[in-house]
């Protein structure tokens, strides 16, 4: 299958995810997981994508990347400005990236511990922005996941929302690794429940394989990798 071919699934999974569950069509925004894909993968998909969008006025967005690691996120981010995306962080942050990360992103998904959110802050004030960030829960408490465990969400995303240069927009998982649908759905439903608490407008949920589960229990953000670049080598 093309690019082409599996980008337009993923937007047809994406529109039949959201009628399915009675939502307005466009409420469900495409983030390209774009781990291991080179600068010119990613643009082949932006570029896709825009030419897509443009020939289906009413469902066009512009489309958002992900980078996991901020080695990759440096490596392929200036190369990509001419098409200006919109770089999320969503992966693992360790505080001596912190500056080249906030060079390219303009929303980190994966805060998970008070620290880090300190550490963006001092570093915001530092260079006079704000930043956007998601706090990352673990709703599959799997041990290999990021994330805060859901009983201490509230807690982490009050002291984020408290500080002065950050915006919490909203709350991020990644899903359990199960066949178990109902159990995956369950997670999707939890980390619904902790954004309704917070009154938090953005809940970013679902991936290649479970991305209808998280459109069911109110994704605004689906991160897609595999269904739309295709296997990782
Ligand atoms: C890789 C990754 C994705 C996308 O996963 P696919 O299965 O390739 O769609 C989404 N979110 C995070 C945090 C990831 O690391």
């Amino acid at each position: 299958m093309t690019l082409d071919a599996r980008l337009a699934r993923v937007r047809a999974r994406i529109a039949a995810a959201e009628a399915a569950a009675g939502r307005p069509a466009g409420s469900v925004r495409l983030l390209l997981a774009t781990k291991t894909q080179d600068a010119a993968a990613v643009r082949a998909a932006l570029q896709a994508d825009a030419a897509a969008s443009a020939t289906t006025a009413g469902t066009a967005h512009r489309v958002l990347l992900g980078e996991n690691r901020v080695q990759e996120l440096v490596a392929k981010a200036p190369e990509l400005t001419d098409l200006a995306p919109e770089l999320h962080l969503i992966g693992p942050l360790q505080s001596n990236k912190i500056n080249a990360a906030l060079r390219w992103a303009t929303c980190v998904q994966s805060v998970d511990t008070l620290e880090l959110a300190e550490r963006l802050d001092r570093r915001c004030a530092a260079i006079d922005r704000t930043l956007d960030v998601m706090v990352q829960v673990n709703v599959s408490g799997e041990s290999t996941k990021g994330g805060v465990a859901p009983e201490d969400a509230i807690e982490l995303a009050r002291a984020v929302r408290a500080l002065d240069r950050l915006r919490l927009t909203g709350v991020m998982t990644i899903g359990a690794n199960s066949p178990d649908s109902a159990l995956v759905r369950a997670g999707f439903a939890r980390l619904r429940s902790v954004a309704a608490e917070l009154g938090t407008v953005e809940l970013s949920m679902g991936m290649s394989r479970d991305l209808e589960a998280a459109v069911a229990e109110g994704a605004t953000i689906v991160r897609v990798g595999t269904a739309v670049f295709g296997a990782r080598a």
